[in-house]
C-alpha cells in the first residue's frame, strides 16, 4: 500500500519548481493582444502550454486545442475520470508586498498569483496523477486533467472543450476549497448603464473609476471633480476617512480636486469578505451637490448598492434552506462625463429565485436614476450533487482519513467552477479550513505543507476512483 503523505513530500522541491514556473508567466486574460493563434492572448497560452510541457516530460499522452484549453492523459479506453483545473490568474492588481510573477517562499508559505487560484492547486492534481504513474499504478478508468485559460472570465475554454470532446460524466475540480463542494449558486452579471452629458453642475463628475473585475470587489476607486470648492471636499473628505474602514487621499487639480481611496479585494462570491473602495466613494459622494449625470450615477450605488451584499435594497433578499444566501458583488463602477456611466453587479443565487426576478428588480430600482438595465445572457444555473452519491463520499473518507477531521462536512458554496459542467461533479480543495483565503486579493498565498498535503490527497483519490 502507498503512503501518499510519504510520496509527496518526495515531489516537494520537484513540485515548487514548476510552480515557479508557472506563476512567472502572467496569464490574465488579454484579449487586448489577442491573435488567430493566441485567442485570449498570449499570456493564458503560455501556461497552458507550460501545463502541457510538464506532461510530456513526464510521459503523459497531453493534447492543445486552439490554444484555449488542453489535458494531460493517463490510461486508456473511452470514459475517463475528470479533473478541471485552469491555468489563467485573474489580473495581479496592487498592493502587493513581493513580485505576484516571482514565487516566493517566506514563512512556510509560497506566494505569487494563482498559488492558491488555481496554478497550486491545479499543479498538486497533476503531481497526484503522477504519483501513480512513478508508481506503476494503470488506472481501470482513464484520468484527464483538463486545463482551460479562460476560467476567470467567460469560460469559453471549457465551452471549446466540450464541444470537441466526450462530455465528462464524473469528477472534480481543484479550484475551490476542502473539504468539498456539492452544490453552487447559480451566477448572473449584470450592466447598468447611465447616460453621459455635457451639462455642468455647482460640482461636474469628470470620471470615477473603480474595479477590476466582475467577480472581485475593488479595492481602489479613483474621482475627479471639476469644482470651485476643492478644501471645502478635501475637508469633508478627510473626515469621512476617520469613519470608515477606507483610507484615502486627494490631490488639487487645475479643474478641481482628484479623490482617491482604498478597500480591501476580496472574491466576489462573499464581498463581505472585502471593502468596496467604489461603493464608499459614492457614498461620500452623494452629500454634495452634482451635475444631473453624476448624481444619478453616485445616488444609484450610494442608495441601492453600498454595502449590501444580501441585495436587501433592491428588495432581493432570498434564502435557500440547503444552498443559502442570494449575494451581490459591485464589481465595476466606471464613468466619464462624456461617455456616461456602467455600473457591473454580479450575483450568485441559491435554487429557488430565478435571474428573471433579478433583472426584473434590478430595472425597477435603476429606472429611478435613469438607469438602463442588461443581463448578460451568459448565466449559469445552480447545480447540485446528492451527498450520498459514492463521488462524495469516497472523496469525503479520503479527506477525512488524510486530515483526521472526522466531523467534516461537504458544504455549498456561492463561487461558480468547472464542476457545474459535470454531471456528477464536485469541487474538491485545496484551501484548507482554518487557512486564509487569498484568491483574487494582493499577496496571494498558500501554505507548502498545504499543498503537499492536497497533492496526497489528490494521488490517493484519483487511485481510489479509478481503480
Ligand atoms: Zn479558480
Ligand atoms: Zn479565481
Amino acid at each position: 500500500m502507498i503512503d501518499w503523505k510519504k510520496e509527496a513530500e518526495k515531489y516537494k522541491d520537484d513540485y515548487l519548481s514548476d510552480l515557479k514556473a508557472l506563476v512567472a508567466i502572467d496569464s490574465a486574460r488579454d484579449v487586448e493582444h489577442a491573435t488567430d493563434e493566441f485567442p485570449l492572448g498570449p499570456g493564458p497560452a503560455k501556461a497552458l502550454n507550460q501545463f502541457l510541457e510538464f506532461g510530456n516530460r513526464d510521459g503523459f499522452t497531453t493534447h492543445n486545442i486552439d490554444n484555449i484549453v488542453g489535458y494531460i492523459e493517463y490510461g486508456t479506453g473511452e470514459d475517463y475520470f475528470a479533473v478541471l483545473g485552469h491555468a489563467d490568474t485573474v489580473p495581479a492588481g496592487k498592493g502587493w508586498d513581493t513580485n505576484p510573477f516571482e514565487l516566493t517562499e517566506k514563512d512556510g508559505k509560497v506566494f505569487g498569483r494563482g498559488t492558491s487560484d488555481d496554478k497550486g492547486p491545479a499543479l498538486a492534481a497533476y503531481y497526484g496523477l503522477k504519483m501513480l504513474k512513478d508508481n506503476g499504478i494503470m488506472p481501470n478508468l482513464k484520468i484527464r486533467l483538463v486545463i482551460g485559460t479562460d476560467e476567470e472570465t467567460n469560460w469559453t475554454c471549457m465551452k471549446r472543450y466540450f464541444e470537441v470532446e466526450p462530455a465528462p460524466k464524473i469528477g472534480f475540480s481543484p479550484d475551490a476549497e476542502f473539504p468539498l463542494i456539492n452544490g453552487e449558486k447559480g451566477n448572473v452579471t449584470f450592466e447598468t448603464k447611465f447616460a453621459g452629458s455635457d451639462k455642468e453642475g455647482e460640482n461636474t463628475l469628470l470620471s470615477f473609476k473603480s474595479g477590476l473585475k466582475e467577480n472581485m470587489v475593488p479595492r481602489e476607486a479613483e474621482v475627479e471633480i471639476k469644482t470651485d470648492d476643492a478644501d471645502f471636499i478635501s475637508t469633508k473628505f478627510e473626515e469621512y476617512l476617520l469613519d470608515v474602514p477606507v483610507t484615502g487621499d486627494y490631490e488639487n487639480t487645475p479643474e478641481g480636486i482628484k479623490l482617491e481611496m482604498i478597500g480591501k479585494a476580496a472574491h466576489g462570491m462573499e464581498p463581505k469578505n472585502g471593502i468596496n473602495a467604489g461603493t464608499y466613494m459614492a457614498t461620500f459622494l452623494k452629500q454634495f451637490n452634482f451635475d444631473e449625470a453624476g448624481k444619478n450615477f453616485i445616488a444609484f450605488i450610494a442608495d441601492k448598492l453600498h454595502d449590501d451584499s444580501r441585495a436587501v435594497n433592491l428588495g432581493l433578499q432570498f434564502t435557500d434552506d440547503i444552498m443559502g444566501d442570494l449575494t451581490m458583488n459591485v464589481g465595476i463602477m466606471d464613468y466619464t462625463q462624456a461617455d456616461g456611466g456602467m455600473v457591473n453587479t454580479n450575483f450568485r443565487y441559491p435554487k429557488g429565485i430565478e435571474p428573471a426576478k433579478i433583472d426584473e428588480q434590478l430595472k425597477n430600482n435603476a429606472a429611478y436614476y435613469g438607469g438602463s438595465v442588461e443581463m448578460d445572457p451568459d448565466f449559469m444555473v445552480p447545480h447540485f450533487v446528492d451527498p450520498s452519491d459514492p463521488l462524495v463520499t469516497t472523496l469525503m473518507d479520503i479527506y477525512k482519513e488524510q486530515t483526521g477531521q472526522e466531523g467534516a462536512e461537504p458544504e455549498i458554496v456561492g463561487g461558480g467552477t468547472y464542476a457545474r459542467m459535470m454531471k456528477r461533479g464536485v469541487a474538491f480543495g485545496a484551501l484548507f479550513p482554518g487557512a486564509e483565503d487569498t484568491m483574487h486579493q494582493a499577496n496571494e498565498s498558500q501554505r507548502v505543507s498545504d499543498l503537499l498535503l492536497a497533492m496526497s490527497i489528490y494521488g490517493q483519490s484519483l487511485y481510489n476512483l479509478t481503480k
